[in-house]
């Protein structure tokens, strides 16, 4: 038998994701407070998502302020649509944790809200989106 030959493009197994991040953004002098209203809903309706820090001042390839929400896989198809219809006009960031955070944070990316910049030279294999 001969043998399949291999796709061109480089073909990803979605359940090698174990977790998700969700950037909430803000801005420090007119939202925070939506910002702050949603970070306690999700707390009390979600307790296996991680609240990361306040980050007023630019961190990583962020080019507004954000807190991130790290979550489970097995949190997506409640979590997701819960941030889309509850999210309160805030931009977010939805992305997968493959280890390549390049394509994470670009071709592997969900926005809602806005697409915002990002500043991608901060990752190591900076690559052309595909
Ligand atoms: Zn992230």
């Amino acid at each position: 038998m001969p043998a399949i030959p291999r796709a061109k493009a480089e073909r990803r197994d979605h359940r090698s994701i174990a977790e998700y991040h969700a950037h909430v953004y803000y801005d420090p002098a007119t939202t925070r407070g939506r910002a702050e209203r949603l970070r306690q809903r999700v707390a009390a309706e979600f307790p296996r998502a991680k609240l990361g820090r306040w980050h007023d001042e630019l961190v990583g390839p962020h080019t507004q302020a954000m807190y991130q929400i790290a979550f489970p896989s097995g949190m997506l198809s409640s979590f997701v649509p819960w941030l889309m219809l509850n999210r309160d006009g805030l931009t977010i960031l939805l992305h997968p944790e493959t280890g390549d955070d390049y394509r994470d944070h670009t071709a592997h990316a969900a926005w809602f809200g806005a697409v915002l910049p990002l500043r991608v030279e901060v990752f190591q294999q900076h690559r052309a989106p595909e």
